[in-house]
């Protein structure tokens, strides 16, 4: 624990109707931040009361993502936990319970309002001018006439009652107190006609009821923020510490990323859902970083958090509640700056099945050589086979047009590459030392560039014209490998 605060108990509360983008995701990191800092509980809770939307694989892949940053709750439906079930659909009659318990208390009543009807009223007020809302028939209904009416059997819906005259301030943490005059304030459902309660109700009943602490949710609650007061204050509960997050922008910082923006920079490539950031090579540590600044700053300077350092320094009053552009390019940053910090065997490791999955051997008596001649030049995991499939070839393709049009003739490269060969077959040992003076020697008596040289050994030993450090390959490729491929380029630069 790194503060004397009490413990908070804090949610994510996601509603599984797709996969978990980044917005998402740092919700919950920021949740699980609080709740380490303090020595209190993470909680998962999935808000499935949206049946139109919901989508039945998308609460294993929050779950997945979560998993794979590294940031488990404490209690979920996976965990359980004192306040289980932590599934709304499997909480319908807890809401219905506190809806009547509102109707009691005369603070919501019963409206059996038809479709039609309230179609009809909504045209009548747009041909006036007017914001669409309830028009407040069934709120002057007799209470026991109604009762009697919902109890029969009649189709309804649970309406909140919304004060009419005066204000209502609801105060948020970022932003401080929010006024709004309570005739702008429609008599919101709670509970629809199927039974089922919406968020409006069903969130705030369980965020009293599982104790939470802190709310933080995105910007695109505040509309309703002043609603969701006056149903904790018309149950007579404490309101949590409500937190607004920012909302987070297009890159180019001109509006907000919408469901077209985030489908188009997927099918671009960009890493908007958290299910993607693997395959595009970006490692947990990286992203969490990159996600933890969009909307905090610890200082103006630093910028290289890990997820203790974060848990350490996490603070509600650095929050920003300015929109934030999504930088897609500070990630790459991040993910290259966290991937030099790995541990050598760390790298290692991840980088294997990405060998693998290229359809070669990664031998391990050669992995950590290869990890740590590759590591300071990844930025993403994606490249690693690119830059150092050739330590795991059993061919190396050699392009000779490339290496003839680099400014060699064929005859030129065939000599250099017999000359390379006798230098080094030479030597006991191929080492920078003994090599490299030979090396550009051999460049000047034959009236090349140095460059040019090492240029043909590279593509003879990787087959690539970018790669690690020519020194750094040849003691892992090994005297026998780095001869053999030496003399296979000779022999086809010979024949070119
Ligand atoms: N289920 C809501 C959503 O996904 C949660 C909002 C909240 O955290 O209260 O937007």
């Amino acid at each position: 624990m790194t503060t004397t605060n009490p413990p908070a108990r804090v949610r994510f509360a996601p509603s599984p109707t797709g996969f978990l983008h980044i917005g998402g995701a740092r919700t919950a990191l920021y949740d699980y931040l609080l709740a380490k800092q303090t020595g209190g509980a993470f909680i998962l809770r999935i808000e499935d009361t949206d049946q139109k939307r919901y989508q039945d694989t998308a609460e294993q892949d929050i779950k997945d993502a979560l998993a794979w940053m590294g940031i488990q709750p404490d209690e979920g439906p996976d965990r359980g936990g004192p306040y289980a079930p932590y599934r709304q659909s499997q909480r319908s009659q807890i809401y219905r319970d506190i809806a009547e318990e509102l109707i009691e208390k005369d603070q919501a009543y019963y409206c059996f309002c038809t479709t039609e009807r309230l179609s009809e009223v909504r045209d009548q007020q747009q041909k006036n001018n007017q914001t669409p809302h309830y028009d407040g028939t069934c709120r002057r209904l007799d209470k026991k006439e109604a009762v009697n009416r919902a109890a029969s059997g009649e189709p309804h819906v649970i309406r909140f009652k919304s004060p009419r005259g005066g204000t209502t301030t609801a105060v948020d943490a970022l932003r401080g107190e929010i006024t709004v005059e309570n005739s702008s304030l429609d008599d919101i459902i709670l509970i629809k006609s199927t039974g089922l309660a919406v968020y409006h109700l069903a969130a705030m009943v369980d965020d009293h009821l599982m104790g939470i602490t802190h709310v933080f949710r995105g910007s695109e609650w505040l509309p309703t923020f002043p609603i969701h007061v006056l149903v904790y204050r018309a149950l007579g509960w404490d309101e949590p510490i409500w937190v607004h997050l920012s909302v987070l922008l297009k890159p180019d910082g001109k509006g907000k990323m919408s469901k077209r923006d985030t489908e188009l920079a997927r099918e671009q490539g960009y890493p908007i859902f958290m299910k993607d950031m693997e395959d595009l090579g970006y490692i947990p540590e990286a992203v969490i970083n990159w996600i933890a600044l969009m909307g905090w700053s610890y200082d103006d300077k630093t910028e290289y958090f890990t997820l203790s350092d974060l848990v350490d320094k996490f603070s509600i009053d650095k929050l920003n509640p300015s929109p934030a552009a999504i930088n897609f390019s500070k990630l790459d940053h991040f993910n290259g700056l966290h991937i030099r910090e790995l541990a050598v065997e760390d790298f290692a490791k991840r980088i294997k099945p990405w060998f693998e999955k290229a359809g070669l051997l990664p031998r391990d008596e050669i992995l950590v050589p290869v990890a740590a001649a590759l590591q300071k030049r990844t930025k993403k995991l994606t490249e690693v086979v690119d830059m150092g499939g050739f330590f795991f070839h059993d061919e190396v393709g050699l392009a000779l047009d490339r290496i003839v049009s680099s400014k060699l003739s064929a005859g030129q490269a065939a000599e250099a590459a017999e000359r390379i060969l006798e230098i080094f077959r030479g030597l006991d040992e191929i080492t920078q030392d003994k090599a490299e003076t030979a090396l550009r020697e051999l460049a000047s008596q034959m009236g090349l560039k140095a460059g040019q040289i090492f240029g043909l050994l590279r593509e003879s030993l990787t087959g690539q014209k970018v790669s690690p450090p020519i020194f750094d390959i040849i003691p892992i490729l090994g005297r026998e490998l780095v001869l053999e491929r030496l003399e296979k380029a000779h022999k086809i630069l010979s024949k070119a």
